[in-house]
């Protein structure tokens, strides 16, 4: 008889066929609609090509060609990044700013703000722990908030308010809010 872990699995893979086959949206594939996400929540430290790839979990290869095709599409851009010269710092358009406002995930924040609060922040901390011992098992990176880093500073005397300590940067509020490659669990 199958246990209790059996049908969350199930859940979670319905979940994620539900979520991928609305993802075909715009003209878009899921992996692109993925790229402007998570250009539009990474903070400024993580805006590499080798950073989105470590998030997504897909080679070089794919990104790359992935990348091309929404700056193709007007949606992102490359710029040479003036800390590191050999590297690219990638960002979104005004077009695909005005684009992520019709992100396909908006029919789930939908359904998730009919539910009772409470039930939305366990719902929440449960897949957040899920999902790090997930990538865990694969020897990849959580991508966590900075807030909930080891490093995040809060109100700190360099900061604007808080501070990296890893990095030595001051952070403001929306820093705060961003998920980076950096990210340790606090
Ligand atoms: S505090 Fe952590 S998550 Fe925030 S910028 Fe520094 S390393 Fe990244």
């Amino acid at each position: 008889m199958p246990d209790k872990r059996d049908y969350t699995a199930a859940l979670l893979e319905r979940t994620g066929r539900l979520l991928t086959t609305e993802a075909h949206a715009e003209g878009l594939l899921p992996v692109q609609w993925e790229v402007l996400r998570y250009l539009d929540r990474a903070n400024r430290f993580s805006l590499s090509a080798a950073a989105l790839t470590a998030y997504l979990g897909l080679t070089k290869g794919t990104v790359s060609q992935t990348l091309n095709t929404l700056e193709t599409k007007g949606l992102i851009r490359k710029r040479v990044d003036n800390h590191d010269r050999r590297s690219k710092r990638l960002s979104l358009t005004a077009r695909g700013r005005r684009l992520i406002q019709k992100d396909p995930l908006n029919a789930t924040r939908d359904a998730l703000a009919r539910m009772a609060s409470q039930t939305r922040d366990e719902l929440n901390d449960s897949l957040e722990e899920f999902l790090t011992a997930r990538l865990i098992l694969q020897g990849r990176k959580a991508f966590g908030q900075c807030r909930d880093c080891r490093y995040f500073a809060p109100q700190h005397e360099q900061g604007t308010p808080h501070f990296c300590r890893l990095l030595d940067e001051p952070l403001t509020a929306n820093d705060s809010e961003a998920i980076c490659f950096e990210q340790e669990p606090a």
